[in-house]
């Protein structure tokens, strides 16, 4: 430390005056930046994966170079930043009233729901869905476009804003736009953060980044210490660390840190609001908007393991970025991310099947352009993001699962073979109509169906050629078996028979496309536990169990097979 002192002494003198500034390093851990945040670095964004832009001044930069970083891209704090917003930019009233005015003007091309409101105060929570029939919930894909998780972020809510005027007013006018409302669901969250954008356009803090949580309950909102925005721990949730994926691996646990991640996961009403609109919707993909690095972020790597669907993944990451023009031309960058964080795109991705990307608008180091700039950016940014409807249209397979005997649309479990991990829940087709929807590269595809009561179903050589092949999958009810014969329920990829009753040995034959942990146990005809066949980890492919059933007494039992995913049952009738 002597040594930093004195190096600071000699260097100091020679700068005609101490300058804030901001800096880019590049971390390899996480954990550096929480560090770099406890020594007094202020931490601007650290969005964009291995990197971290800093604030510090001149002393703070030759402790970074001692540390060994190299600090690039440095610029001087911007000092354009009026505290009062400029006013192009959108208040949550004026969103409100705009978003009423066209639901009124459009009732046919629009629906607005509120889905909820902000935790703290009861600002609702907006969502505008639009498309020919809104009011109807039809057999069509849809999609959604996320709007400013961080408050500061409002180009998120501007660019998604932009897009509804410019969709309700071209319907039936532009060709392109119409075909996309007919054929489409496109549903629009302009700002998730209603609690947080108030902070950023009242005046109280333009660089407030998390919802309003008054997390020590003393009244005071929007509290904060410090007194420049870059030092001051606020309260509050981040927004963009509280969604339910690897939660307690990302962000902080400290609640005034500038990523507090929240006390539970989904603890937050803004994001519930966004769990419950995704299971009710199946959403095939989707954009959050962010800003700024003028780069595109998506689904993950878990240490190098890459995503079962990371060639699509891939894929439309590049078409997208190549859709995103740069302030001075060129495409965005695109990258994976490692996801074992609670982000919005790991969620979406992992756990509600959609092929989510986080886009961050905007060149470093700019959070809220000048209000004269809006326009101009809104409108590039809706041209990029329209690169997700046109992707709707293949490649890939979509198609309804029905019951081979009533017709009638079946939840069932639909996978790619190839494409199952641990890690992403299973994809179900929705309820209503047993639509259900995968985007691929182009290539030939076996796909499984299957649910409980149904035999399970695989269909190989499914090819698919740029557009989306239509694959209309039909399942037939399991016919009751005779006792102590093959009686199974089967979930896609996991199955369980009893193969041999003899004597007093059961044997059983459990199957599982992909190693779960699992659960084979006896009841008798009461619900009670009698016996524990298997517990624990397996792996994939077939097992055969041997159960000694010398301590049961002749009679009905009923044997649950349970996985992380899936529950199959049978009947074991055992006469001695
Ligand atoms: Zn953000």
């Amino acid at each position: 430390m002597k040594k930093l002192i004195i190096l600071a002494l000699l260097v100091l003198p020679l700068i005609c005056r101490a300058e804030t500034m901001i800096g880019r390093v590049a971390v390899t851990d996480p954990a550096e930046i929480t560090e770099l945040s406890r020594m007094g670095f202020g931490i601007y964004n650290d969005e964009l994966p291995g990197l971290v832009d800093l604030v510090f001044d001149e002393a703070g930069l030759l402790v970074l170079k001692e540390m060994g970083y190299v600090p690039t891209n440095l610029t001087p704090l911007p000092q354009s930043f009026s505290i009062d917003i400029d006013p192009e930019y959108h208040t949550y009233e004026e969103l409100t009233d705009e978003l009423q005015a066209l639901a009124a003007q459009y009732p046919d091309l629009c629906r607005l729901d509120s889905i909820g409101h902000a935790t703290q105060f009861p600002r609702t929570i907006w969502c505008m869905k639009l498309s020919d029939n809104a009011a109807v919930e039809e057999d069509e894909l849809s999609l959604f476009y996320l709007g400013t998780h961080h408050g500061s972020e409002a180009l998120g809510l501007e660019t998604t804003l932009y897009m509804i005027n410019n969709f309700l007013e071209n319907y039936g006018i532009d060709p392109q736009i119409t075909q996309w409302m007919n054929d489409y669901e496109i549903f629009f969250v302009p700002l998730v953060n209603p609690d947080g954008h108030y902070a950023v356009t009242s005046g109280i803090n333009e660089f407030w980044r998390k919802n309003a949580r008054d997390i020590n309950q003393n009244g005071i909102y929007y509290e904060f210490t410090g007194g420049t925005w870059w030092t001051d721990d606020t309260e509050g949730i981040d927004l963009n660390r509280n969604y339910n994926w690897y939660w307690n691996l990302g962000g902080s646990s400290d609640p005034w840190a500038y990523n507090y991640r929240g006390a539970s996961p989904f603890s937050e009403n803004e994001l519930q609001c966004i769990r419950n609109l995704a299971f009710a919707q199946r959403f095939v993909c989707g954009i959050s908007f962010h800003s700024y690095g003028e780069v595109i972020i998506y689904p993950w790597t878990f240490n190098l393991e890459q995503a079962p669907d990371q060639d699509v993944l891939d894929a439309i990451g590049l078409g997208l970025a190549e859709a995103f023009i740069k302030d001075n031309g060129g495409s965005y960058s695109h990258q994976i991310e490692n996801g074992k964080n609670g982000q919005c795109r790991n969620w979406f991705y992992g756990f509600a099947g959609a092929l989510a990307y986080c886009v961050e608008v905007n060149p470093y180091p700019i959070f809220l352009p000048p209000g004269h700039e809006l326009a101009e950016r809104t409108e590039r940014y809706a041209e990029g993001a329209v690169y997700l409807l046109e992707r709707l249209a293949g490649p890939g397979i979509t198609g309804h699962v029905t019951d081979a005997t009533t017709g009638l649309p079946l939840p069932a479990r639909v996978e790619i073979q190839g494409r199952i991990s641990d890690q992403v829940r299973p994809r179900f087709a929705e309820p209503q109509y047993g639509r259900f929807t995968r985007l691929l590269n182009n290539g030939t595809y076996t796909v499984l169906a299957g649910m409980r009561g149904y035999q399970t179903v695989r269909i190989p050589n499914i090819a698919v050629n740029d557009s989306m092949t239509e694959l209309e999958i039909q399942l037939t009810p399991v016919v009751a078996h005779s006792d102590n014969e093959i009686s199974q329920d089967i979930v896609a990829g996991a199955g369980v028979r009893v193969t041999q009753i003899s004597g007093n040995s059961i044997n059983f034959t459990l199957e599982l496309v992909r190693p779960s942990e699992v659960d084979l146990t006896i009841y008798n005809v009461m619900g009670r536990e009698v016996a524990k066949v298997s517990e624990g980890y397996r792996s994939a492919g077939m097992h055969q169990l041997t159960y000694n059933a010398s301590g049961l007494a002749s009679g009905v039992y009923v044997y649950l097979f349970q996985g992380s995913d899936f529950t199959a049952s049978g009947k074991i009738v055992l006469m001695k």
